[in-house]
């Protein structure tokens, strides 16, 4: 009888289980009124099991058939821990993928502010082989006198661009009351900086059948990012992309600090793909290249870059978006060091 076990276990089939064994551990599993929750890795099954410390410890895991070894999680989160799931995901969206072998090149401008700006920069986007289309129709600014967004406007310019290009497209999420307007329109939905630990909005986004582009916070823990994760996986969506925005620290030279560190950090800690904003950590145009070069050969599984067709007449965001007749250089560059690390752009 196991009686040493934590709140929260992970149970390893062994190579030879049979999927019939698997589904016996399940069951007892659900008997006793523990969450089960199976993944199929190209080694091996593992299945995590989420209940009271209690419950599990009614269950004599080692003892079942085709378990070769139980494992208790110390880590506050459980469902997007590595351990759980023996291969990394991939997100995809209209057939294209971040995760694994394939490098996510996201780009667009910050914000939608036209039909002329988004269609113009999501032909740069394409024509460069960019892996999905960005732009915020909501806009979470600094200033209430800001530029908000266009709102439902720019999510149909979003829809036609999508129509003209291919391109999946992704966009920000900021109040629960406009999902289902966002997500009728988004491929991928992100989540912003300013709102990684609004967890009411967490739980909606866990409910929903799309993507979810999650960002750090600027004055977030790693940790913390990843129990954000963990809210939106524990309601049942487990489709998340973390990304790397940069922290707010003493520095001022650039906008942000990037954390490059928290990506090799992350890359241990999670099975989710990580991605890195160089743009926003940046603040300027000349330092997007190095600092994506440099999120590339750090191990990120891809970026997301702020494009404009005529970055100083931008709404939003003018000194860090990159000229769209610039862009396919930009694309380039990137790709010889995706190609050097071994990947595909997605
Ligand atoms: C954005 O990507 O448009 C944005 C507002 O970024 P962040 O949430 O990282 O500030
Ligand atoms: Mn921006």
């Amino acid at each position: 009888m196991a009686t040493n076990l934590s709140p929260e276990l992970l149970i390893v089939m062994a190579a030879g289980a049979t999927a019939e064994q698997t589904e016996h551990v399940v069951a007892r599993l659900q008997e006793v009124g523990v969450d089960a929750r199976v993944s199929r890795g190209r080694e091996a099954t593992v299945i995590g099991a989420i209940g009271e410390r209690e419950l599990l410890a009614t269950l004599p895991l080692e003892a079942y058939p085709g378990v070769e070894q139980v494992l208790p999680i110390l880590k506050p989160y459980k469902l997007v821990a590595r351990e759980i799931s023996p291969d990394p995901t991939v997100i995809e969206a209209r057939g294209r993928k971040i995760g694994d072998g394939w490098f996510g090149l996201i780009a667009g401008p910050c914000a939608v502010e036209s039909s002329e700006q988004t269609l113009e920069t999501a032909r740069a986007v394409a024509a460069a082989g960019g892996t999905m289309l960005r732009g915020g129709a909501f806009k979470p600014r600094t200033s209430p006198y800001a530029f908000q967004g266009l709102g439902v406007e720019a999510l149909a310019i979003l829809r036609e661009a999508r129509e003209e290009t291919g391109l999946p497209i992704v966009t920000e999420l900021l109040d629960p009351r406009q999902l289902d307007e966002v997500a009728e329109v988004a491929d991928v939905i992100q989540i912003g900086a300013r709102n990684m630990q609004n967890f009411l909005l967490l739980a909606e986004i866990g409910r929903v059948d799309l993507p979810v582009l999650l960002k750090r916070g600027a004055s977030a823990s790693v940790e913390e990012l990843l129990m954000a994760a963990e809210y939106v996986a524990k309601e049942g969506n487990e489709r998340i992309i973390l990304c790397e925005r940069g922290i707010r620290t003493f520095e001022r030279t650039t906008r942000y600090t990037l954390d490059l560190g928290s990506v090799a950090v992350l890359k241990n800690e999670t099975h989710l793909p990580v991605i890195v904003d160089p743009s926003h950590a940046a603040g300027r145009a000349d330092l997007v290249l190095p600092l994506a070069r440099a999120a590339a050969a750090v191990g990120a599984d891809g970026i997301i870059v702020e494009v404009h067709p005529r970055p100083e007449e931008a709404l939003c965001d003018g000194p860090q978006q990159i000229p769209a007749s610039e862009f396919g250089q930009f694309a380039r560059d990137i790709e010889a060091i995706v190609a050097l690390m071994g990947r595909t752009i997605g």
